[in-house]
């Protein structure tokens, strides 16, 4: 298979020949149309496998195919458990993206809230970030989770190994009860079970 099968724009596609991707890998090749096509999705994948472009690409395509693209409100939430992947997957998101006219911004603890509140502010579609930053700034007003169109828990086993799920609960409970979810997770205990069965709608299922 290859990228130019699995209907991504043209600009998607032109940013990713930019990072010398040849073929999508096989969790690329699964979660993509599943995204594109509007379902939840229940993913088994480590890291490694490509699974940062499985949710990307998709996600920013059916951001930039659809009207609000330019509103600077929330559009896409994607939680990771630690700062460094989610700046990594910021990175991602942001050489993907490079020819559409979407922004994304990253928020992570155990920096200086100060910049990321004007990052905030200046509006963002794409937002990266580890649970507690998040509900920190959502509690100070400086965060609208009401229009998030697109859920993704990265690495959710790490999440609640971290002892996370309390605050990934309450950021779930701020969201829209309409949007598509997407949960990635190496692992699957019966506690990411129950997560997923109270998130996701009908989820297709991929296993890496
Ligand atoms: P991830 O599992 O998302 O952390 O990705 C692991 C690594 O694989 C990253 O360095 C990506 O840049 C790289 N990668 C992602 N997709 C592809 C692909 N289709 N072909 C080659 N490398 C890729």
């Amino acid at each position: 298979m290859n990228f130019e099968d699995l209907n991504l724009a043209p600009a998607i596609l032109k940013a990713v020949q930019e990072q010398g991707y040849t073929a999508p890998t096989p969790v690329q090749a699964q979660a993509i149309p599943a995204v594109l096509e509007g379902s939840d999705l229940l993913a088994g994948a480590q890291t490694g496998t490509g699974k940062t472009a499985g949710f990307t690409l998709p996600m920013l395509q059916l951001l930039s195919g659809r009207p609000g693209a330019t509103s600077g409100c929330i559009r896409a939430l994607v939680l990771t458990p630690t700062r460094e992947l989610a700046a990594q997957v910021e990175e991602s998101v942001r050489a993907y993206g490079k020819y559409l006219e979407l922004s994304s911004t990253v928020i992570f603890g155990g920096v200086g809230m100060t910049p990321q509140i004007s990052r905030i502010k200046a509006g963002c579609d794409i937002l990266v970030a580890t649970p507690g930053r998040l509900l920190d700034l959502q509690q100070q007003g400086f965060i609208d989770l009401s229009k998030v169109e697109i859920l993704v828990l990265d690495e959710a086993d790490r999440m609640l190994d971290m002892g996370f799920i309390h605050d990934v609960k309450k950021v779930l409970a701020l969201l829209p009860k309409a949007k598509q979810s997407l949960l990635f997770s190496a692992t699957f205990s019966d506690e990411i079970r129950d997560l997923a069965n109270g998130l996701l709608k009908d989820p297709k299922h991929i296993q890496v």
